[in-house]
């Protein structure tokens, strides 16, 4: 049985003051949330307050991108041991943003994929389509090769713990939501994916999230779809009510 997985992702948001705020109100909330696993992912310079601030809390912290090499002269770059000394639990791989402003290309995303699970951090894997592709009725074929690129040469046992995340490059931010059968058309299809790159058990135990505009309202009948393990949450998951409404949201529908 997957357990459901509420990330929030929040981009280029709030100073360290703001993340310990956001954390004192969030842990009192999610302290009556059980069964549901929730994590921050936050920028760089507030992990390690809020490691502190989830410290015996089953919060998870998460990071937003990682650098593909050990060390070296890569100015500005975090490397996998930083976010390891931290206790960083998972870091996102290949969000849209990072793959539309910042060069990163399948074969970047690869390549960190391997050296996070070199150090046991795992990997929020995103992909996901645009509009036109999506109009082009390329959706699918589109996020095929997204995933047989990201995880070339990663075997079995660590793809089984890897969380994908299915974000529709044109529902995030932009209010307009994938509905919850397109969410879990698209799920299902990465599932059937991965057990053809794997096979039946590997697809049936990793967690594939939805990604866009992901709000309380609209969580819970795309949280409830078969396929859907979870949310990748941008800008809901910057207000504390609105992040627990969300996780509230996996609960069964009456
Ligand atoms: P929004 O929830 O703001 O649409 O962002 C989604 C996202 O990109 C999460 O990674």
């Amino acid at each position: 049985m997957r357990k459901k997985f509420i990330a929030g992702n929040w981009k280029m948001h709030k100073t360290t003051a703001e993340a310990l705020t956001f954390a004192a109100s969030f842990k009192a909330l999610y302290g009556s949330a059980s069964g549901v696993e929730a994590g921050i992912c936050a920028p760089f310079t507030q992990l390690a307050a809020l490691k502190e601030a989830f410290a015996g809390t089953g919060i998870k912290l998460g990071a937003q991108n990682v650098h593909f090499e050990e060390k070296g002269a890569y100015t500005g770059e975090i490397s996998v041991a930083m976010l390891r000394e931290i206790g960083v639990d998972y870091t996102i791989v290949g969000h849209s943003e990072r793959r539309e402003y910042f060069g990163e290309t399948d074969e970047t995303v690869n390549r960190k994929l391997h050296k996070l699970y070199e150090h046991g951090i795992l990997p929020i894997l995103c992909v996901g389509e645009n509009l036109a592709q999506r109009d082009a009725g390329t959706a699918k074929a589109v996020v095929e090769a997204q995933l047989a690129a990201d995880l070339r040469g990663l075997g079995a046992a660590s793809v089984k713990l890897l969380v994908i995340a299915y974000e529709p490059i044109w529902a995030i931010g932009t209010g307009r939501t994938a509905t919850p059968e397109e969410a879990q058309e698209m799920c299902a299809f990465i599932r059937e994916t991965a057990a053809s790159l794997y096979d039946a058990d590997t697809a049936d135990s990793l967690r594939i999230q939805y990604g866009g505009s992901v709000k309380p309202g609209n969580a819970a009948e795309i949280l409830n779809k078969a396929d859907v393990d979870g949310a990748l949450v941008g800008g809901a998951s910057l207000v504390p009510e609105e992040l627990i409404g969300i996780v509230n949201g996996c609960r069964p529908l009456p």
